[in-house]
């Protein structure tokens, strides 16, 4: 994408002395490299120091990158079992090792140099006790000696690139070439004098040699410290640019007041007073829905935050100043359970509240669109049903999306079509707190608020972790809760692809706690995917009315379901969930007055990341702390899924370790887009000419899928 450069860096690759049609159609196929400047921005992932070599008596690990100075014993050809191999004796002062190649053997043989002393850098394998390393780095000290010394670059490869002439050291050479015919106007700079100065960033060309050839440690933070810089410095920018603009044309519905539904509600009908965090992220909602402009904000709260009350008078709001809205959320029961709360706590003031999911059909279904385009209805609370084309508002103003992470972008956008005069304000609501840096770059061209506070009065979840051993404790501790009153929850996981196991290991846990809990001292209730919707419906029913005691589940009850008098979370086999959705679950407990538990079990088995995954849970009933973990555990592009990710692409930053960077890019590019919006100012005409030009290879791209 990066294609700001010379005439000369965006010939073919063709033309780069080195590479010839066969080399250039390896390097289109396996890089994409398909001009000469591309092939600069395949960064190294890593270096080798030139200066150390180790002694082989030294290497004791398997899997050890070494390098080693040795000299040509022999070589041979050996016929193996299935294939052949090449096969090289080397010894340095310390000891004997292998070098052994599968493929390519007959062309590396022939430059072999018996009694020649090489420099050797590969992986080690061990095997009883000997010493080999396959495909390794082969140099003769004689060349190298000649070179200059300091860090080689190593690139990421593949096998075909490996055994076709263009390794690391083939690379390191072909990008010596591309060095030995430029200059630094080849690679214009694309960040102001100022700002380089006030940041201490390399410049542009300076930085492109020292990523590839560093001349130390030093030269080389740099120039990572400036590559990182730009790539998040211009994708903020282009974020803030695409929210400015889109505050600057899209005109959002106007809700300059706030009335009379809003005020009765907030006088009369407010069953307890708003936390100080609540209030604060009413005050931002309401001065965004005045300005004309529409609102895109992304509400981030913590489980059982109190976002509703926050999404209700945002509705009234709307309502107050003559507008529609609608709730959606991601599964029917989630949905169902807003319609219940938004009808309770709505009560006799007069406001229509509907529902909509994939489950209302025919007549009923008929009537209801009918009122909705009548305008009859207030407030329409549903699944993504919500979003199908034959559902028409008559004045749509306000659109809240609860539990974000599940639509995709694309939904998002489908909202803003489903009024033709204005476009609706959007509110999205997450429970599973984005980690900072991945709010900024993913939803950074959305406005923020945060609910960091809970409602007062919340005991603190205890979570422990225990295993099988601990089971009869676990039961007593069951009896103990549900005598006390409580209701238990037990989860077990619910994995795609081993459905059929899950539900044998749902339906035993089911059979076993039927002996320990049996009819009709004790009831159960049990939901999963599997079971019909009006089935699924009633358990959930008989829970929530408190006529079960033990609702066996699985993942089916992640999100949203508030049972205040549930207070205990068993989660079975809890190695098998992610971070966010064990914290989603932990979720459902602790919304009463009472002392709420969770408990994790897990087999005595478990992978280290499990491990981390259960000790962390342990640590902190923070959700921002727990995204923060499971960012490091997980790294950015699973978290935020490939159809999200997508559009983030980034050479050499990585959103894990890279906050501190992200954070002054986006302040500095902040700055910059209040003093001049539009970047007309002189000392901006670097960053305004090569957002141009970037933005023009998107168009480009997208023309192209
Ligand atoms: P979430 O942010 O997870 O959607 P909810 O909106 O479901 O949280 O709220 C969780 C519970 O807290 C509900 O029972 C709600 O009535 C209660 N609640 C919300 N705000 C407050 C408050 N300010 N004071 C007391 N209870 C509150
Ligand atoms: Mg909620």
């Amino acid at each position: 994408m990066n294609k700001y450069r010379s005439t000369y860096l965006n010939s073919p690759i063709e033309y780069l002395k080195g590479v010839g049609p066969a080399r250039a159609e390896l390097l289109k196929k396996e890089l994409g490299v398909f001009f000469i400047g591309d092939l600069l921005f395949n960064y190294p992932f890593r270096y080798i120091d030139r200066s150390k070599f180790h002694l082989i008596k030294d290497i004791n690990q398997e899997g050890e990158m070494v390098q080693l100075k040795a000299k040509l014993i022999s070589y041979e050809m050996i016929q193996g079992k299935k294939r052949k191999r090449l096969s090289a004796l080397l010894k340095d002062p310390s000891g004997f090792i292998e070098l052994v190649w599968f493929t390519g053997t007959k062309w590396i043989a022939e430059s072999l140099k018996e009694g020649a002393e090489y420099v050797v850098y590969g992986r080690v394998n061990i095997y009883s006790g000997k010493k080999s390393i396959p495909h390794p780095e082969l140099e003769l000290l004689s060349v190298q000696k000649t070179k200059p010394s300091g860090m080689a670059p190593v690139y990421h490869s593949t096998e075909k690139l490996n055994t076709r002439g263009l390794d690391s050291k083939a690379r390191r050479k072909l990008i010596r070439n591309i060095f030995e015919k430029i200059r630094s106007t080849d690679l214009p700079e694309n960040l102001p004098d100022y700002l380089r100065e006030k940041t201490k960033l390399a410049p542009r060309f300076e930085a492109m040699q020292w990523i590839h050839f560093p001349t130390n440690q030093k030269s080389l933070k740099a120039a990572i410290d400036r590559i990182k810089f730009e790539e998040l410095f211009y994708l903020q920018l282009r974020l803030l640019q695409s929210n400015q603009l889109r505050k600057r044309t899209i005109p959002g519905a106007v809700f300059s007041k706030v009335g009379n539904y809003f005020n009765t509600f907030f006088q009369h009908h407010l069953p307890f007073e708003l936390t100080g965090a609540q209030k604060r992220v009413v005050k931002e909602i309401r001065a965004d829905l005045g300005k004309g402009v529409q609102m895109n904000r992304l509400l981030q709260g913590d489980v059982g935050s109190g976002k509703t009350m926050v999404a209700l008078l945002t509705m009234l709001i709307a309502k107050d100043n003559g507008y529609q809205s609608c709730m959606m959320a991601p599964t029917e029961i989630l949905a169902q359970q807003h319609l219940e709360s938004l009808t309770s706590y709505l009560k006799g003031l007069g406001i229509n509240v509907a529902f909509l999911s994939g489950s209302v059909k025919g007549k009923k279904r008929k009537e209801l669109l009918h009122l909705l385009a009548q305008g009859d209805i207030d407030i329409l609370v549903g699944t993504h049903a919500l979003i199908e084309d034959p559902v028409v508002f008559k004045n749509l103003g306000l659109a809240i999306i609860d539990e974000q992470h599940r639509f995709g972008v694309a939904q998002r956008s489908k909202l803003y079509t489903k009024n033709k005069h204005v476009t609706p304000h959007i509110l999205v609501m997450t429970a599973t707190p984005i980690p900072r840096t991945l709010a900024m770059t993913y939803y950074g061209d959305l406005d923020v608020s945060i609910i960091d506070e809970l409602p007062p009065g919340r005991k603190s979840i205890k979570t422990v972790h225990k295993r099988e051993k601990d089971r009869d404790m676990l039961i007593q501790f069951i009896h103990q809760e549900i005598k006390k009153g409580r209701q238990i929850y037990i989860v077990y996981p619910l994995i795609q692809e081993s459905e059929k196991l899950d539900l044998k290991n749902l339906n035993d846990g089911y059979e076993m706690l039927l002996q320990f809990f049996p009819r009709p001292q004790f009831q159960m209730s049990i939901v999963h995917g599997k079971m019909k919707n009006v089935d699924k419906e009633e358990e959930m029913k008989r829970f929530v009315e408190g006529r079960t005691n033990i609702m066996v589940a699985t993942t089916v009850i992640e999100v949203g379901v508030n049972v205040p008098n549930a207070s205990v979370m068993i989660i079975e086999n809890t190695e098998r969930f992610g971070l966010s959705q064990l914290h989603q679950l932990r979720g459902r407990v602790g919304r009463g007055g009472e002392q709420s538990f969770c408990i994790l079990m897990s087999s005595n088995k478990i992978s280290k990341e499990g491990k981390e995954r259960i000790a962390t849970m342990v640590r902190t009933n923070n959700g921002f702390e727990i995204a923060e973990a499971d960012l490091k555990l997980r790294g950015a592009g699973d978290i935020m899924g490939t159809q999200q990710s997508g559009s983030v692409d980034f050479n050499l930053v990585n959103l894990v370790t890279d906050s501190k960077i992200l954070e002054t890019a986006r302040n500095i590019a902040i700055k910059i887009l209040d003093k001049d919006p539009l970047l007309q100012s002189s000392i901006h005409t670097p960053i305004l000419s090569y957002s141009k030009h970037v933005n023009r290879i998107r168009k480009d791209w997208g023309m192209i899928s």
